[in-house]
């Protein structure tokens, strides 16, 4: 599949530079995660020639077959996707980080099948809005199931992940909150990232203690699904 590199390295470098003034202004180092569902192989190399690492997938079918046609390169590979019970085990096998752990019966399946490899990096997602047709867990479960996570020992517990309903709402604040509560009441080893924000409202996750920001379309372009 051919794409235009120029573009591809300008719509980059245009979220960098835009992420780097945020950072700046808010004395933050929140990480690009690009995300690359529905594209090429060959526009993710072009991207680690120019020093992208993170790398988000959605579709775990497409996603192994870019990682084995990547396997060579420095990628560090997130899982973005929701989860159905029987995805588990590749997920585990091949993923770097896992954003989309809302549910103990998933928690426990990715720490069997993780086992032999270091500890799968996962962020529980919260449905910070609380509409019963988002997913996400809950955030009066969370401490359970934070509770849960902490007795995996092949699952290593950074965070937190959201997808607000809506822009410009206060969402983000209280998902910094809930995070600050976490790290009071249970004090996980390892908690230290926030996955929140899109190219849409970067500056206010990047003010709210994100830690990456998820950029899809603003780097690669309009996604076709087949
Ligand atoms: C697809 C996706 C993104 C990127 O969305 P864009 O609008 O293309 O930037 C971010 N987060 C999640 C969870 C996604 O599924």
């Amino acid at each position: 599949m051919n794409f235009d590199e120029q573009i591809l390295q300008q719509n980059y470098q245009t979220v960098v530079n835009q992420l780097t003034t945020y950072n700046e202004q808010y004395n933050k180092n929140t990480a690009l995660l690009a995300v690359s569902k529905t594209k090429p192989a060959t526009m993710i190399a072009h991207l680690v020639g120019l020093g992208q690492q993170h790398f988000g997938e959605n579709y775990l079918q497409e996603a192994l077959e870019k990682m084995a046609t990547l396997q060579e390169l420095p990628i560090t590979w997130h899982y973005i996707g929701s989860i159905q019970r029987n995805k588990t085990k590749d997920i585990a096998k091949h993923f770097d980080w896992v954003h989309t752990l809302e549910r103990e019966i998933i928690a426990t399946r990715l720490n069997e099948q993780r086992a032999g490899l270091p500890p799968l990096n996962v962020l529980i997602q919260v449905n910070i809005d609380d509409e019963a047709s988002k997913s996400g867990c809950q955030p009066d479960e969370l401490p359970k199931l934070v509770s849960y996570i902490l007795t995996c020992p092949n699952l290593a517990l950074r965070g937190l992940m959201v997808i607000p309903s809506k822009a410009g709402g206060d969402a983000f604040a209280r998902t910094q909150a809930l995070f600050e509560q976490i790290k009071q009441s249970h004090n996980p080893p390892h908690w230290d990232s926030l996955s929140m924000g899109m190219s849409g409202d970067m500056p206010l996750a990047v003010e709210h203690g994100s830690t990456m920001v998820r950029v899809g379309t603003a780097i690669f372009g309009e996604r076709h699904y087949a």
